[in-house]
């Protein structure tokens, strides 16, 4: 291939609609010159958004369920003071798309979060939604070691006492909430037995 693949991040933008002008004739001209994995990065991030969109996720397995209940447990406000989860690192946040001057500068624009421990790193992909509080979180859980994601991890999305999303990570490490940001939550997953790791996310 000429040009580089574009990161599965980019292809769940695109394949919502979500990508600028330039960047997404950039992308069409990629799949155009025939490469075949990114076509079927989008491919799956169509069939992602498809499911999303009718709120049809898979039943998660059932030792998933199980451990998801010890993470509520954990999660509970007066072991929280007690269990400490181990925080991941910031280590980049930037915007996905750079808004162009003047045009939809009323939209916020995408932006990438990196979080990392020595063991795990965690990509979020962050599209606010126009006109509203809300935001479109894609995330992977990856293992730092071998670079693949960490499948069947129970997540929890948690503010103050309150859950605000629970889910349990696909395959590669995917996943995929829609929440407010305000207040700063934190997403708790439980990817060592007992042990959850988490990260605060900023509005
Ligand atoms: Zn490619």
């Amino acid at each position: 291939m000429a040009s580089r693949h574009f990161h599965r991040s980019r292809w769940a933008d695109f394949s919502r609609g979500l990508t600028s002008g330039r960047q997404a004739a950039a992308m069409r001209a990629h799949l155009d010159a025939g490469c075949s994995r990114c076509a079927s990065t989008l491919a799956a991030q169509r069939r992602v958004a498809v499911v999303a969109a009718a709120d049809a996720w898979p039943a998660p397995p059932a030792a998933a369920v199980r451990s998801i209940k010890a993470l509520f447990a954990l999660a509970r406000p007066e072991h929280r003071s007690r269990l400490r989860s181990v925080q991941l690192k910031p280590t980049f946040d930037g915007a996905l798309v750079p808004a162009a001057a003047g045009t939809r500068a009323a939209v916020a624009p995408a932006r990438r979060l990196l979080f990392e421990s020595t063991r795990f790193a965690l990509d979020l992909h962050v599209t606010p939604r126009p006109r509203s509080r809300l935001a479109d979180i894609c995330g992977q859980l990856l293992e730092q070691q071998t670079g693949s994601g960490v499948a069947e991890v129970p997540a929890l999305l948690i503010l103050g006492d309150r859950i605000l999303w629970s889910g349990v990570t696909a395959e590669l490490g995917e996943f995929e909430l829609t929440a407010e940001l305000t207040g700063s939550p934190e997403l708790w997953l439980l990817a060592d037995e007992r042990h959850p790791i988490s990260a605060r996310l900023g509005p």
